[in-house]
C-alpha cells in the first residue's frame, strides 16, 4: 500500500489572493533577504493581514540551508507560536520552512530522522502554506526536503509524506523577473523531476500521468521563458510544470541525476537544478536498458526520432542534451570550470555521496561502486565510456 499526497493548489493569475481569506492568528514567514528586498513578502504580508493575521518575517535562510540555520529557526518559530508556517522563496528556503515546522511540531527529533516510514503526528501546532518564486524545485507540492551537512559536506535528502503544505500558492506575478540563469537552473530541476519520476523504480499510475504533462510543458516553454523572461504564457505554463512535476516525483521518487547532482553540488558548491540538469542525459544512458519502455514512451510523446524502442533512451538523452544547450547550460563537470585534478581528487568523496543518497536505492538501475565512478568520470568530459 502506498498514498498520494497533494496539498491543496491555489494557481493562475491573482492565485496569492487566497490568503485574504485565510483563518488563524500568526503566520511565520521563512524567506531570505533577497526576497524580502524585492517586495515579495511585503506582498503575502498585505494578504495576511487582510485575513487579520499577524506576521514575523525571518529572512536569515540561506541557499542550501544547513542544519545549523534549520535549528537557529525553529529556535525563532517556538517564541512566535505561529499558527501558519509560510516557505516564500526558492526550493531552499521551502524545505528551511518545512523543516522548521517539523521541528516546531516535534522539538524530540534530528533532522536525519525525518523518514517515510516514522509518523511525525504534525498540524498540532501550525499548517505550511508554501509560495514558490522559482519554476524548478517541486518543493511547494512535494513532502521531500534536501538540507545540507556542512560538517559532512554532503546533502540530507529527507521526508515524511506528512511533510506536505496544505496550501501551494503558485502565483506566476512570483516568476516574471526571475533572471535567465535561474530560469535555465531551475526549469532543468524540473524536467529532471519529472523524468526520474516517470522512470523510477517506484513510479505508478498516479504519477505518470503528472510527469508526462510536465516533460512535454518543459520542452515545449522553458527555452521561450528563458529567452523571454517577460513571456507571460511561457512563464505561467513554466511555473505550473515545475509544481505538477512536484507532485509526480514526489509521489514517486527521484533518480540517479539526483543522486549525483547532489554530490557534485555539495563537494563543489554548485545550485542544485544546474548539476541534476547536466546529469540527467548520462543517467538516461545509464538507464537505458533498464527503463526502455519508459523512455520510449518519453520519445514517442515528444515525438523524437529514433530506430525502436531499445534506441528511444538515447534520442532522449541527445534531446535533453540540446535543451541544455539552447538554454546556455553546462553539458559536462568541466564545463563547470571544475579542473580535471579537482575532479579526480574528489571522486571518492562524489561516488561515497552519491551511493549514500537515498535517491539512488529509487533509481531504475542501482550502480555498483566502480559503474559510479564510470557515471562520474563520464559527464566529467562527456568521452563516451562502456557501463
Ligand atoms: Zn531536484
Amino acid at each position: 500500500m502506498w498514498y498520494f499526497v497533494s496539498p491543496e493548489i491555489a494557481y493562475g493569475e491573482d492565485a496569492l489572493s487566497c490568503l485574504d481569506e485565510l483563518g488563524g492568528k500568526r503566520a511565520f514567514i521563512v524567506t531570505d533577504k533577497q526576497i524580502v528586498s524585492i517586495g515579495f513578502a511585503a506582498q503575502v504580508k498585505e494578504h495576511l493581514s487582510r485575513a487579520g493575521i499577524d506576521c514575523q518575517v525571518y529572512d536569515e535562510v540561506e541557499p542550501e540551508p544547513s542544519i545549523e540555520t534549520i535549528k537557529k529557526g525553529a529556535e525563532v518559530v517556538r517564541i512566535y507560536e505561529p499558527d501558519w508556517i509560510v516557505g516564500l522563496g526558492g526550493g531552499s528556503v521551502m524545505d528551511a520552512a518545512k523543516a522548521m515546522w517539523v521541528l516546531y511540531e516535534r522539538p524530540d527529533i534530528e533532522p536525519a530522522e525525518i523518514n517515510p516510514f516514522a509518523p511525525l503526528g504534525l498540524r498540532k501546532k501550525a499548517r505550511l502554506i508554501t509560495i514558490p518564486t522559482t519554476s524548478g524545485t517541486g518543493s511547494d507540492s512535494n513532502w521531500g526536503l534536501v538540507l545540507t551537512d556542512t560538517s559532512e559536506q554532503r546533502k540530507l535528502a529527507v521526508g515524511c509524506r506528512e511533510a506536505h503544505a496544505d496550501i501551494a500558492i503558485i502565483d506566476p506575478v512570483f516568476v516574471i523577473g526571475m533572471p535567465p540563469q535561474l530560469t535555465a537552473d531551475t526549469g532543468m530541476d524540473a524536467l529532471t523531476h519529472a523524468l526520474e519520476g516517470f522512470t523510477s523504480g517506484w513510479k505508478n499510475d498516479f504519477c505518470d500521468g503528472l510527469c508526462l504533462k510536465a516533460i512535454q510543458l518543459v520542452f515545449q516553454y522553458l527555452p521561450r521563458a528563458y529567452h523571454n523572461g517577460q513571456d507571460e504564457e511561457a512563464r505561467e505554463k513554466m511555473h505550473n510544470a515545475a509544481s505538477i512535476a512536484g507532485l509526480g516525483f514526489g509521489n514517486s521518487m527521484a533518480g540517479l541525476a539526483h543522486s549525483a547532482g547532489h554530490s557534485l553540488g555539495a563537494v563543489f558548491h554548485i545550485p542544485h537544478g544546474r548539476t541534476v540538469g547536466l546529469f540527467l542525459p548520462y543517467t538516461i544512458e545509464f538507464t537505458a536498458n533498464i527503463a526502455a519502455n519508459h523512455y520510449a514512451e518519453i520519445a514517442h510523446l515528444l515525438k523524437l526520432e529514433h530506430t525502436g524502442v531499445e534506441n528511444a533512451a538515447f534520442s532522449l538523452a541527445q534531446a535533453v542534451r540540446q535543451l541544455a544547450q539552447s538554454i546556455n547550460q553546462p553539458l559536462t563537470i568541466k564545463d563547470l570550470g571544475i579542473s580535471r585534478d579537482g575532479f579526480e581528487n574528489s571522486l571518492s568523496k562524489l561516488v561515497s555521496n552519491a551511493d549514500m543518497d537515498t535517491q539512488t536505492v529509487t533509481s531504475a538501475r542501482v550502480p555498483t561502486t566502480e559503474e559510479f565512478e564510470r557515471l562520474f568520470r563520464y559527464a566529467y568530459d562527456g568521452k563516451p565510456v562502456d557501463f
